[in-house]
């Protein structure tokens, strides 16, 4: 039997591990948060104490943390001897890690695990904590396409859509422009809404009505930002659970580094990283980011309660 060792079982981790134990591997689990680590004992998986146990004598290894400091000193450790995670993973094991995370730090910690003999791929994933749950994530890979084949079968028991971006880092690149029209086109749904409520419209009829014109998106689609609109999305639960603002706030910033590097203008990305980044000064950092919309609420309007 395949085993795994999973480390990070947070919003996304959580659900993705519980789908790799449907789909019958054997799985190892570790979290900073023994909470996490019990829940997933309770499936049927083997409660590791530290992450280093999770990896012992797995085939493959998964990661989904939240940001690059924590990838690197998983695998990298404190600078000290040996005290990463690359040197205690057996040569043969498949290194898969699914966080977002900036494109320099997944080139720098896959050619480190290449020097040490052991194969690596950067798999962020799309689809929200719902797709987690219900297996559907897409995931965009960078890494050797012998190594992406390998870990096919892996990804398709957490997910619907598998693409290959191209070599180590690019499966970061293509997440980061993905989720900075994420942030983009969800400011834009909320202003809209905004826009059309203060000026005396029902949400939802304004809403029905851009889903059938042009202004029609994701957000609109399948995520609506405004409260009474959408039963299941964040915006009905007053914006718990979800995809944090601190996180797309990470995401927007690792846009503006790749724009700096690569001399690209990003109008609108540099706007919703600003937007964000006051969301999350007011406090507002853990709620979902679809809770940009109370960002453009008037002070007079009806505020969910928390
Ligand atoms: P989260 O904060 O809910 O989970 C992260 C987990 O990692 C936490 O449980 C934390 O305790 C654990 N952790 C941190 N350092 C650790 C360590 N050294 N060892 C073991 N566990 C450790 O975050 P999330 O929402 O699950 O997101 C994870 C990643 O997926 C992020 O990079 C995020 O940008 C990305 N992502 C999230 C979503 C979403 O909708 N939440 C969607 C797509 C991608």
């Amino acid at each position: 039997m395949i085993k795994i060792g999973f480390i990070g079982l947070g919003h996304m981790g959580a659900p993705m591990a519980m789908n790799l134990l449907k789909a019958g591997y054997g799985l190892q689990v570790f979290d900073l948060v023994p909470e996490a680590v019990a829940q997933l004992a309770a499936a049927g998986a083997q409660a590791a104490t530290t992450a280093a146990e999770a990896v012992q004598d797995v085939n493959v290894v998964i990661s989904m943390l939240p940001s690059s400091p924590h990838v690197e000193r998983l695998y990298l450790g404190t600078g000290a001897e040996e005290d990463g995670l690359l040197a205690m993973i057996r040569p043969d094991t498949l290194i898969i890690d699914c966080s977002t995370i900036a494109p320099e730090s997944a080139r720098k910690v896959a050619s480190l695990a290449r020097q040490r003999g052991l194969t690596m791929l950067d798999a962020p994933v799309s689809g929200g904590v719902a797709g987690a749950e219900a297996g559907t994530l897409t995931f965009i890979v960078g890494g050797a396409s012998t190594a992406v084949e390998q870990a096919r079968p892996v990804l398709m028991s957490m997910g619907k859509n598998l693409f290959h971006a191209g070599d180590h880092g690019a499966g970061q690149v293509a997440k980061i422009c993905n989720n900075m029209l994420l942030a983009i086109h969800m400011i834009g749904t909320a202003e809209a809404l905004q826009l059309g409520v203060n000026n005396g419209l029902d949400p939802k009829v304004l809403s029905e009505i851009m889903l059938k014109s042009s202004g029609r998106n994701w957000s609109l689609e399948l995520y609506n930002p405004y409260p009474g609109v959408m039963e299941n999305v964040p915006a009905a639960r007053h914006y718990e659970g979800g995809f944090m603002v601190d996180l797309m706030s990470k995401d927007l910033g690792l846009a503006q580094e790749a724009a700096l590097h690569s001399k690209s203008a990003t109008p609108m990305g540099t706007l919703a990283k600003s937007l964000y980044e006051l969301q999350s000064l007011s406090g507002k950092g853990s709620l979902d980011f679809s809770s940009i919309q109370l960002l453009l609420r008037k002070a007079t309007d009806e505020v969910p309660s928390r």
